[in-house]
């Protein structure tokens, strides 16, 4: 049998690994070191239901603590790994202790970034979502009628600005770029959602940026933004993005470039050492990028798991993504990366539509609006790799199925 596979990081890719191997009937020594001092959980949620208060933390995990036992996965909780040795194969974590690995998995996500201390980001009041804990410090906030300020028209901060709306909560969302959803999404799909938000009473202010916030015996109490005015606010959600977590890798002399560099096998520069999830820099059709996103953490987990059991293929990623706000369903199928010309259809229902991605004329993402049908012959026609009929697709009295034939 093959020697202990330790698994650094108890989130959806480390979990994916380990129950992979299990449904591979690979019967090795796994154990999963979390920093986090709770079981393996999906975070989507946290921005969406678990933050409204509609999901309690049982449905949040992927399994009860009785699998771990039942499948021999060992979970180690409020365990910080600090170093790996990767001469002598094992880690150390935070309280001093080692751990001895044949085989090691870096799935250990990402961090959002934070406001320096400069601007007040560490004043009290002010909240990055990343993980349980700061979803349930977020959610005593939550409160009708109090002023809430987001910085960043990310999906995050549109999450969550949907949730506050629906509890009732004035809501300012600042944005530094031209528009939201800048980095991630066409104008098109931008000019939708942000009808939607301010349709349900968002103030949302593009090429707005923050100068400082302002606080009262630590904890925040107004915003200064780069138009000169000050905002009065409760508290304040930052939602630029994140950062992945690289450091352990990179400290150890494991390649990193905005990311753990990885093959299509999820190996490291270390031939023992995986990576996978957020924190991965992945090859794809010739380019390095980075997915944050549940699909790729789980497909490439499972693909390094494949590896691990012997009978590995390589990952190719098929990327999707969904985001809930209101009563929305955005999904994402394929990656818009590079994209040069984009196409908006109606949908068949009022308020559903969907943006089509091209890159020198080939189909590569599609946006689809509370528009499933949209995402599914996208997703279908991504993976046949046939040509699209610009024309027809954009007309909307051609059925979508027809594109398929
Ligand atoms: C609020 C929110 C909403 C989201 N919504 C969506 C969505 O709608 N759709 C979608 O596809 N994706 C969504 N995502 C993204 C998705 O959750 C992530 O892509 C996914 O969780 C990545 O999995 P991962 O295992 O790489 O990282 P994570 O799930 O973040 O797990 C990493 C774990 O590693 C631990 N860790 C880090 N360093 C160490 C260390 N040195 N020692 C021990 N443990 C360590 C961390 O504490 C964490 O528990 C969302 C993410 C967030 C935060």
């Amino acid at each position: 049998m093959a020697g202990r596979l330790v698994i650094v990081g108890a989130g959806q890719a480390g979990f994916a690994l380990a129950a992979k191997l299990r449904a591979l009937k690979d019967e090795r020594p796994i154990t999963i070191l979390g920093a986090e001092d709770v079981i393996p959980y999906q975070r989507p949620p946290l921005s969406k239901k678990y933050l409204l208060g509609e999901m309690d933390f049982e449905r949040l995990t992927y399994r009860p603590q009785s699998w771990f036992e039942e499948n021999n996965v060992e979970l180690r909780l409020s365990a910080y790994v600090e170093e790996i040795h990767r001469d002598d194969k094992h880690v150390r974590m935070a309280d001093g202790s080692t751990l001895d690995y044949e085989n090691l998995a870096l799935a250990t996500g990402a961090s959002p970034r934070t406001l320096p201390a400069a601007l007040g980001g560490d004043l009290d009041g002010v909240y990055t979502v990343r993980d349980k804990r700061d979803a349930d410090r977020l959610a005593g906030e939550m409160r009708p009628g109090r002023r809430l300020l987001i910085i960043g028209g990310g999906y995050i901060g549109l999450e969550a600005a949907a949730v506050a709306r629906h509890l009732g909560l004035e809501v300012t969302l600042i944005e530094m770029a031209d528009r939201i959803l800048q980095r991630v999404a066409a104008p098109q799909t931008a000019d939708i959602m942000r009808a939607i938000h301010v349709g349900h009473g968002v103030a949302i202010r593009e090429k707005t940026g923050l100068r400082r916030l302002l606080g009262m015996d630590g904890k925040v109490t107004a915003a200064e933004l780069s138009d000169d005015t000050t905002l009065d606010v409760d508290f304040v959600i930052v939602g630029i993005g994140v950062s992945p977590n690289d450091r352990l890798a990179q400290d150890s002399g494991i390649e990193v470039a905005n990311g753990i560099l990885v093959d299509e096998f999820a190996r490291t520069s270390d031939p023992a050492i995986f990576a996978m999830g957020d924190c991965a820099m992945l090859p794809w059709k010739g380019m390095q990028i980075r997915l944050e996103s549940v699909q790729n953490a789980v497909d490439q987990a499972e693909a390094a798991a494949a590896v691990l059991a012997g009978a590995g293929v390589p990952y190719e990623p098929k990327p999707w993504f969904w985001s809930d706000q209101y009563d929305v369903k955005l999904q994402i199928a394929g990656f818009n990366l590079g994209y040069d010309e984009t196409l908006q259809r109606a949908g068949s229902r009022e308020g559903s539509a969907s943006v089509w991605y091209f890159r020198e004329g080939h189909l590569v993402a599609v946006d689809a609006i509370n528009d499933a049908k949209a995402y599914v012959t996208g997703k279908k026609l991504l993976e046949s790799g046939l040509p699209v009929d610009r024309a027809r697709l954009a007309d909307p009295s051609v059925d979508l199925k027809q594109l398929l034939s």
